[in-house]
């Protein structure tokens, strides 16, 4: 019988101390997830990631029955990475009516959905209502469903066509009235001022994509985090990114903290981090190779560790692929996102006109990869069902 050869890849010795700070819990330095994304022993960073993962939510992994949103693909900008945007008279362009995203949201209602996720291009025309009415008419026809809506980058531009460019809270409060529950993590890109200029010229920086984010939680909204990754950026420019996101969620959490008690409104924080791999078909830089498989495996572990104090890592399916998915949830991730019906974004299926997965098929999924399927809502709280009508858990 011929032998199996030994791996050639040898435990890394620069890990060993790195695993014993995450297994005492203790936060990595930007040097130390330097090491992370260079060791060769990548087995050994996934199985790290894998234990901060169990530790925090043991064999469940998340999903959520939910629907997207986008209602326009007309935007102001032109980021080299985007494949999704037109221009108004482009063949393809299109904005859905206030009276079509009430139908879809009837049509979520009744397949049993819990939320709602919207976002779409910067449209130089349409007024700050026409999002206001948008959220009302959701809240009207499905007044459960949870409204997820808008990147950063979207709420700074209805705060310019709302002629209050200064005034994002009372953009996110109007939001808010009018039915918004939580902010995507959408537009974050990586945070680095030569990359933007580079690649998404005219989205925001940093700081003001923060501030957004920073904002919402003070009115009690929760948001997610993304991270776009595997185009010009470099380690160093992913480990920046963490470390501000790091620092953001302390504070946010600082400022629930002392708040609990002494306000009547809770404060929000970020749940979730997302990261996305970019999918160089169809955009302006389709001479890059995007990330491979192991470096998405990789970065997504290095997330979980980078990250300790945002509880939920999510490897989006749509982005990913389903199976790439499964293997994460071995790597860091505990959330494979929803049944999204319908994502116009980017497709991980190049020409795919219609991207849905079944609930069975996500189940599934979760069960072959060992793990036991939680349907979520947008907050994280257990959904029981019965099917299409629902509660939460107590
Ligand atoms: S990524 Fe967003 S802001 Fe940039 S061009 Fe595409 S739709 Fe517009």
């Amino acid at each position: 019988m011929p032998t199996i050869p030994p791996s050639p890849v040898k435990a890394d010795p620069a890990l060993d101390a790195i695993t014993a700070k995450t297994q005492a819990g203790q936060r990595l330095t930007l040097d130390e997830g330097r090491v992370l994304f260079e060791t060769s022993d990548i087995w050994s960073v996934c199985d790290l990631a894998d234990q901060v993962r169990r530790r925090l939510h043991g064999s469940r992994a998340y999903y959520n029955i939910n629907q997207h949103v986008n209602y326009t693909n007309i935007c102001a900008l032109s980021c080299s990475f985007c494949e999704f945007s037109r221009k108004r008279g482009d063949h393809g362009a299109y904005e859905m009516s206030v009276d079509e995203i009430r139908a879809r949201t009837a049509e979520a209602r009744d397949a049993g959905a819990t939320e709602i996720h919207i976002v779409g291009g910067l449209h130089p025309y349409l007024p700050f209502t026409y999002y206001t009415d948008m959220c009302r008419a959701i809240r009207d026809e499905a007044p459960r469903i949870h409204i997820k809506a808008f990147t950063a980058v979207e709420i700074v531009h209805f705060a310019r066509i709302s002629k209050r460019p200064r005034d994002l809270r009372g953009v996110l409060l109007d939001l808010q009235q009018a039915g918004l529950g939580s902010l995507p993590g959408g537009g974050a890109e990586v945070f680095d001022d030569r990359i933007q200029k580079q690649a998404f010229r005219g989205k925001l920086r940093a700081d003001a994509w923060i501030d957004v984010h920073r904002i919402a939680h003070e009115l009690g909204m929760n948001s997610n985090a993304t991270m776009l990754y595997g185009h010009v950026e470099s380690i160093e420019d992913r480990l920046t990114h963490f470390d501000i996101l790091r620092r953001a969620q302390d504070e946010a959490l600082t400022r629930r903290e002392s708040s609990s008690g002494v306000s009547d409104r809770a404060q929000g924080c970020f749940q979730a981090f997302v990261p996305l791999p970019f999918l160089p078909d169809g955009s302006d830089l389709t001479h890059l190779a995007g990330p491979d498989g192991l470096e998405n495996l990789r970065t997504l572990a290095v997330s979980r560790l980078m990250l300790d104090n945002i509880p939920h890592i999510k490897a989006f399916w749509i982005m990913q692929t389903l199976p790439m998915s499964q293997l994460m949830l071995r790597c860091g991730a505990d959330d494979i996102d929803g049944t999204v019906v319908w994502y116009d974004i980017t497709k991980c299926n190049a020409g795919a006109t219609h991207q849905e997965m079944s609930v069975w098929d996500l189940r599934r999924a979760i069960v072959e990869a060992e793990f036991e399927p939680i349907e979520r809502d947008t907050l994280y709280r257990r959904v029981m069902r019965d099917g299409a009508a629902w509660h939460v858990a107590v």
